[in-house]
């Protein structure tokens, strides 16, 4: 627990100098963003006269998620998808002619509203979830705010063009959260679509499809003619039903904010996925620093609803602010609760954003204190080189550099310039960024120093893994 001088000192509603002040007098030197730790807020705060009550973290967020539920209460939730691929392989579109043909309820010709998430009903009539932004930037943006929303990636890689970069990433951003892959092989009406091609191409990043013998199951479909769509409907189910998802309906509502926006005519509108629970007209919900109670929920076909469960979607209306995308939601017993956990999430939020500003975050030394304190005993790596034999002599280095104690785990490799989605992997994955020979593009420069994600560059190998051994070296427990 460690406070700001300048947050402490709005809390207080005294002037930031006088806190400097005090502290100089005892003998330490700050500037206004430095932090200081509770003990000595709380000297400084009696010292200027006031009284201080502490609120720790797990006080206030105590019981608020993860309380777990009996395994008689659970039952079965239909799965829920995000679509990811290269730009042009043709994820909206096999979004779109998903939607069309199959939408819950038979509403198809009617008009449906982009709330951010659709169900669907697959042929055997097992309910599908999408997430309706395609792409792995979003996919990792929530998955950096802790909210794990995807039980299903279906991977599009257009027939006529093959594995393409963000093909690459896709599968490395899959992998590194750990969600099944279905391969959708699109396109395959063009008359040079070749997926056999595709399948090999898959094999060198390590997607091994069934077809090949392999565990990934692969279909070959055409968003436009609207080939093989039941299929993947069925693909689907069928990995869900391996998956075993289940949560329990009968309990106060859990759910991650999908997207969020401040509507002139209905104030502030929040897409929530439904991850356990019900969520029911009137219940009072906090979803990051904001809180509401829930006036209306529409569904995805703009239908007014009185209450959603477990994998639905559904737009929650009542928010006094806008909460934001990737925020978890938990349904609170009353109001006073919910300006309880607000009100310190505000605080919490304001003395990161001024942590942020005055250092870096994703740094190897910040790296090497968090985990020693976290006690995790993996030193997480994103690398990025300019041919595949340095990634290979790297990665090889790197892992020979691994003790009982403490091992390098290499989360993403791969060849070229450092772009925009490493840095949102490193901020999902809490790791730095390392570069052997390679520079970051320009918006990838920008994320990491907004995100404070640290980008080492090195260009001799060694220098390179000397650094991450004496990162490393620093979290082994001292011998005794
Ligand atoms: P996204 O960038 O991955 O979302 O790709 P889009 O869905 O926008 O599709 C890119 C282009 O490919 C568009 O011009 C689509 O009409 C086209 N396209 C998408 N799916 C198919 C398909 O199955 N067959 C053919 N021939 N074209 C497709």
């Amino acid at each position: 627990e460690a406070i700001t001088i300048q947050e402490l000192a709005n809390r207080m509603a005294e002037r930031a100098v006088d806190v400097i002040k005090l502290l100089m007098k005892q003998g330490q030197m700050a500037k206004i963003t430095d932090t200081i730790d509770a003990d000595t807020a709380q000297l400084i705060a009696e010292e200027l006269g006031h009284t201080v009550k502490r609120v720790s973290e797990a006080d206030v967020e105590e019981g608020l998620f993860d309380v777990a539920d009996a395994p008689e209460d659970l039952v079965q939730r239909p799965p829920v998808v995000t679509i990811m691929g290269h730009v042009d392989h043709g994820k909206t579109s096999l979004l779109d002619a998903i939607r069309k043909t199959n939408v819950v309820g038979g509403e198809a010709g009617g008009i449906t509203q982009h709330i951010g998430a659709y169900q669907v009903k697959s042929p055997s009539g097992d309910k599908i979830t999408f997430i309706d932004t395609p792409g792995h930037a979003a996919f990792t943006a929530m998955r950096a705010r802790g909210a794990r929303v995807t039980d299903v990636v279906v991977l599009v890689v257009a027939a006529d063009d093959g594995v393409m970069p963000q093909t690459v990433e896709a599968i490395q951003h899959a992998k590194a959260a750990n969600v099944p892959m279905i391969v959708a092989i699109n396109k395959i009406d063009k008359p040079d679509a070749k997926p056999e091609r595709v399948r090999t191409e898959l094999l060198q990043h390590e997607v091994q499809v069934e077809s090949f013998g392999g565990e990934t199951i692969e279909i070959e479909v055409s968003a436009k003619q609207k080939t093989n769509l039941d299929k993947l409907l069925d693909m689907i189910g069928l990995q869900a039903e391996i998956l075993e998802l289940r949560a329990n309906p009968n309990r106060a509502a859990e759910g991650t904010v999908i997207e969020a926006k401040l509507d002139r005519g209905r104030g502030p509108v929040a897409t929530v996925l439904v991850q356990r629970g019900t969520l029911k007209v009137g219940d009072i919900v906090v979803a990051g620093a904001e809180w509401g109670r829930v006036r209306a929920l529409v569904s995805d076909t703009g239908a007014s609803i009185d209450s959603a469960g477990p994998s639905v979607p559904v737009e929650v209306l009542g928010f006094n602010g806008t909460p934001e995308a990737g925020d978890r939601l938990a349904v609170v017993e009353n109001e006073s609760r919910a300006r309880e956990v607000t009100d310190y999430r505000s605080h919490q939020k304001r003395e990161k954003q001024a942590a942020r500003a005055s250092g870096m975050r994703g740094s190897l030394e910040q790296m090497m204190s968090q985990l020693k304190t976290s006690g995790r005993k993996e030193f997480p790596l994103l690398i990025k080189a300019d041919v595949q034999g340095s990634v290979e002599a790297i990665v090889g280095a790197l892992e020979k550099l691994g003790t009982d104690e403490v091992a390098a785990r290499v989360i993403l490799s791969g060849v070229g310039g450092i772009t925009e989605s490493d840095v949102t992997l490193a901020e999902a994955s809490g790791t730095a960024i390392i570069g052997f020979n390679v520079r970051a593009h320009k918006e990838a420069r920008e994320a990491a120093e907004r995100l404070g994600i640290e980008i080492r560059y090195y260009n001799i190998i060694y220098d390179l893994v000397d650094d991450v051994k004496k990162a490393m070296s620093g979290l082994l427990p001292p011998t005794t």
